[in-house]
């Protein structure tokens, strides 16, 4: 999957998501694209810094382009988002598994390198490290096989 930025004549930005380059310019040519914000179809890629994850790729979830950010449906556009903004916080914290709420509280306490770490914690270990004061972040993991 690649991620385009797109923009409408009306200059609303938004993002579509592709199976590649061929495919997007595939789709404008058959006027499939839209303007998520106007429905305007006269949809351009305009240059950004903001790729996707390539080392990622294959675990993301197959997106039909049209079910795509372009598309009306809210919902789908919301779990676009929430999947690609787990994949980033996946990509770019280190796994430490069950030794997540010790493993914060070193973090915390300046006894172990400061990073983005990510693991599993009982409900019980998470109130105890938001009573801490430690930053926590719980995140519901869409059901995927990498996670199972
Ligand atoms: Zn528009």
């Amino acid at each position: 999957m690649i991620v385009f930025d797109l923009t409408c004549a009306a200059g609303h930005r938004f993002e579509g998501w592709f199976g590649s380059g061929e495919d997007f310019a595939s789709q404008s040519a058959r006027g499939l694209l839209s303007c998520p914000s106007c429905g305007a179809a006269e949809i351009e890629r305009v240059p950004s810094a903001t790729r996707f994850n390539s080392g990622a790729a294959e675990n993301v979830p197959a997106v039909p382009a049209a079910q795509a950010p372009q598309g009306k449906d809210p919902m789908a556009i919301a779990q676009i988002l929430y999947a690609r903004l787990v994949d980033q916080m996946l990509s770019s914290s280190e796994d430490v598994g069950k030794a997540f709420p010790d493993e914060a509280r070193r973090i915390h306490y300046e006894e172990a390198p400061a990073r983005a770490i990510r693991g599993e914690a009982t409900p019980e270990q998470h109130a105890e490290l938001v009573d801490e004061g430690i930053p926590v972040l719980r995140i519901p993991m869409p059901s995927r096989d990498r996670f199972s």
